[in-house]
C-alpha cells in the first residue's frame, strides 16, 4: 500500500525537523484530543495576549454551514462514510500543503476529528480502518510537531485498533508496519520493534508489507546483537575472564548435541575449516570465546566417536580466550545457539541427508546404538508430499516438564508441577498409543532433573515426528484461571513473556536478549506447523475438559520464546493444563478424571492435526 502518497510529493512532510518547526498550541496544557478548541482564539507567541477573531468565527460558521449543506447533496448520491471520509481527506491535504497551518495544533485536531467522526459514525465501513488508519499518521506527524508522547501514544493506540478490529483489511498489514516504525524511529526500543515487525512476518504472511518487515528484521536483529556483545564486553572488563565449566554431548549416528557450560555470559565466534591433510586434520569447527579460561579441573579432551563427531575439546588459545573445537567425521549441517542462567553454548551436528540415504557408516555400524536411543530409521520411503516435508507422524516425545531439583510451580498443601505433569504424561501417552497409533516416548519417567537443552535432545535423536511439552501454570492473582498452549517464537504480550520467563528458569530481561538468536533459528524451525498443531492440540483439549467442567477457561494460542522448544527439529508446543495457583483448577489437577479428559483431548488434538496434514497437502 502506497497510499501515502497524499502529502503530495510522496510522503516529504515525513521527513520534517521535528526541532525545526516550533508548535504553537491553542492549549499547550491539554494536549488531549478530548479538549474542546477554542476556534478563533489564537494564543500568539510574541505577546501572549489572547486576540478574539470574530472574523474567524464567523468563517467557521460559513464553512461549516456550506459543508453541511455539500455533504446532505452529496449524500443523496455517495454513501454517508464515504462522504464524511472525503471531507476529511480535504481537510487533510489542505494542511499537509500548508506549512503554517502544521505549525498549530489545533489543525492537526479538526482533520483528527473529521475522521473520528467517520469512524464512530460507520464503524462496520469500509471507511472507518481508512479513517482509523490516516487519523493516526496525522497524530504521528502530530507528534513530529508537539514533541508530545500524548500524540504518539494515541497514534500507536489506533495503529492498533486497525489491526485488531479489522484483521482482515488491506491497511491491517501497514498498520502493524507503522507500530514497528514508532517503535524503532520515534521510541528508540528496538526490542518492541522487532516483535512488532516480527508479528507482521506472522500474521500478515502474504501482505505486501511482508518483505519490507523481514528487511527490518534483518536490520533490527544485528544491531540487537551488536548491543549485546557490548554488553558483554562491559560485563566482562568489570567481572575478568569467564570460565568453561564443562562440555557436555548426547549423540547418535545422525545427531549430536554438544553443550559448552559457563559461568557467565561470553561473546564468540564460529568457523568450520576444511580438512588438512598435511597436518591430519580432519573437517573440524572450533568456537572462540572471548575474554574466557579453560577451567583446569574438567577434561578438556571429549572423545566423541559417533560417526559424526571424533572428539570435542576446549584449550587456551590466547590468554584471553578459548577455544572449543569439535573434530568432524561426517557433517550435514550445524546449528549454534545460546541459552542463558547460566548461559552455555548449544551446537547440534546432524549428517547430510546423501549420508544417511547411503546408509551407516563404517563407524556406525561398529557402534552399538547408546541406551535407550534407537537408531535411525532409513527405510520411510516417502509417499506425499506431507511426507516429504517429512510431516507424517510416526513417533511422538512428551516431555513432563521440570523434575529432580527444579519442583516447577507450587501450589496448596505441597503440590508441586513436576509430579502432575510426569503422573499426566503417563496417562497422555498411554492414551497416544492407543488412540493414535504412534510410537511415544517420554524425556523422563521418573522425578529427576533433565535440563532443558537435554529434552530437545532427546526428540532430536529419537527423531520424533512431534514434541509436546506439559506443564502447569501460575499466577500471583488466585483467581487466574484457564487452559493455554504455546509454540516456539518472540512473545506478543507480556504475560507470555511472564510464563517464559518462569519456565526457562530465567529473567524477563534475558527474553528479549532470545531475539536475536531466535531470528536465525526460526528459519530451521517449522513454526508454521508448530502453530497448526498448538491450535489444535488446544482445541481438542478445551472441548473435551468443557464437557466434563464448568467454568474452563480458553486463554488460547500464544507464542513465546520457551527454552525446551528450541532447536526442536520437529512441530513443537508447550501446553499448560491449568494453574496451581487457582484453588479450583489445583483440586481438578489432582485428579484423575482431569488427566484423563486432559489425556483424550491432547489425543484428540493430535489425531485431527494428523488428518489436516493429509487434506492440507493433499494431492502431493
Ligand atoms: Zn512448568
Amino acid at each position: 500500500m502506497r497510499w501515502w502518497n497524499w502529502a503530495g510529493s510522496g510522503n516529504t512532510w515525513w521527513g520534517i525537523e521535528k526541532r525545526a518547526a516550533s508548535m504553537k498550541s491553542t492549549r499547550p496544557e491539554t494536549a488531549g484530543l478530548k479538549a474542546v478548541m477554542v476556534v478563533g482564539q489564537v494564543r500568539t507567541r510574541r505577546t501572549g495576549r489572547r486576540r478574539c477573531t470574530v472574523s474567524s468565527a464567523l468563517l467557521v460558521t460559513a464553512l461549516f454551514l456550506f459543508l453541511y449543506g455539500a455533504g446532505s447533496i452529496q449524500a443523496a448520491k455517495t454513501p454517508g462514510d464515504v462522504a464524511l471520509l472525503e471531507r476529511a481527506d480535504r481537510a487533510r491535504k489542505a494542511l499537509l500543503s500548508s506549512p503554517a497551518r502544521m505549525k498549530y495544533r489545533h489543525h492537526w485536531e479538526r482533520c483528527i476529528r473529521l475522521y473520528d467522526r467517520v469512524y464512530k459514525r460507520y464503524p462496520q465501513s469500509d471507511s472507518a480502518p481508512w479513517a482509523l488508519y490516516r487519523s493516526a499518521r496525522l497524530l504521528t506527524g502530530l507528534y513530529r510537531y508537539s514533541g508530545s508522547t500524548k500524540d504518539l501514544d494515541e497514534a500507536l493506540k489506533r495503529f492498533k485498533r486497525v489491526v485488531e478490529r479489522y484483521p482482515q483489511h488491506r491497511l491491517a498489514d501497514d498498520a502493524q508496519f507503522r507500530i514497528g516504525e514508532i517503535f524503532y524511529k520515534e521510541k528508540n526500543d528496538l526490542s518492541s520493534a522487532y516483535v512488532e515487525f516480527l508479528k507482521l512476518d506472522i500474521k500478515f504472511p502474504s501482505g505486501d508489507m511482508r518483505p519490507r518487515a523481514q528487511a527490518m528484521l534483518d536490520r533490527l536483529a544485528s544491531v540487537i546483537s551488536r548491543k549485546e556483545e557490548a554488553r558483554l564486553r562491559k560485563e566482562a572488563r568489570r567481572r575478568g575472564a569467564v570460565h568453561v565449566k564443562d562440555i557436555r554431548h548426547w549423540s547418535t549416528p545422525n545427531y549430536t548435541r554438544v553443550v559448552v557450560d559457563l559461568d557467565a555470559p561470553v561473546k564468540y565466534t564460529s568457523r568450520l575449516l576444511k580438512p588438512d591433510p598435511r597436518i591430519k586434520k580432519p573437517r573440524r569447527l572450533y568456537l572462540d570465546l572471548r575474554h574466557a579460561r579453560v577451567s583446569k579441573d574438567i577434561d578438556s579432551y571429549i572423545p566423541i566417536k559417533d560417526g559424526l563427531l571424533k572428539a570435542a575439546r576446549a584449550a587456551q588459545h590466547s590468554p584471553d580466550s578459548v577455544r572449543v573445537v569439535l573434530d568432524m567425521e561426517s557433517v550435514g549441517g550445524y546449528k549454534i545457539f545460546h541459552l542463558y542462567d547460566p548461559f552455555r553454548i548449544v551446537v547440534d551436528v546432524r549428517r547430510s541427508a546423501e549420508k544417511r540415504k547411503a546408509g551407516p557408516s563404517r563407524a556406525e555400524r561398529k557402534r552399538k546404538p547408546r541406551k535407550g536411543i534407537r537408531r535411525a530409521d532409513t527405510s520411510r520411503p516417502p509417499v506425499s508430499l506431507a511426507g516429504q516435508l517429512g510431516l507424517s507422524v510416526k513417533r511422538i516425545v512428551i516431555d513432563p516438564g521440570h523434575g529432580g531439583r527444579d519442583p516447577g510451580c507450587r501450589g496448596p498443601g505441597g503440590l508441586l508441577e513436576k509430579n502432575i505433569v510426569l503422573r499426566l504424561a503417563k496417562i497422555v501417552a498411554a492414551r497416544i498409543r492407543k488412540e493414535v497409533g504412534c510410537e511415544v516416548f517420554l524425556t523422563r519417567t521418573r522425578d529427576v532433573f533433565v535440563p532443558l537443552e537435554r529434552r530437545t535432545a532427546i526428540a532430536n535423536m529419537k527423531k520424533a515426528d512431534l514434541f509436546i511439552s506439559l506443564h502447569v501454570n501460575a499466577h500471583r492473582n488466585r483467581r487466574i484461571h484457564g487452559l493455554e498452549t504455546y509454540f516456539l517464537n518472540m512473545a506478543t504480550d507480556k504475560r507470555a513473556v511472564l510464563v517464559a520467563a518462569r519456565e526457562n528458569a530465567t529473567s524477563e530481561k534475558n527474553i528479549s536478549d532470545l531475539q536475536a538468536i531466535l531470528n536465525d533459528l526460526m528459519l530451521n524451525t517449522k513454526i508454521h506447523e508448530s502453530n497448526r498443531l498448538a491450535l489444535k492440540v488446544h482445541a481438542g483439549m478445551v472441548s473435551q475438559v468443557k464437557k466434563k467442567y464448568k467454568k474452563v477457561r480458553d486463554l488460547g494460542v500464544k507464542q513465546a520464546p520457551f527454552y525446551v522448544l528450541i532447536g526442536a527439529e520437529m512441530p513443537a508446543v508447550l501446553v499448560e493444563t491449568g494453574f496451581l495457583t487457582n484453588p479450583v483448577e489445583a483440586r481438578r489437577l489432582t485428579t484423575k478424571t482431569y488427566m484423563a479428559q486432559m489425556a483424550a483431548g491432547i489425543s484428540r488434538g493430535i489425531k485431527s492435526y494428523i488428518d489436516s496434514i493429509d487434506q492440507v497437502y493433499r494431492g502431493g
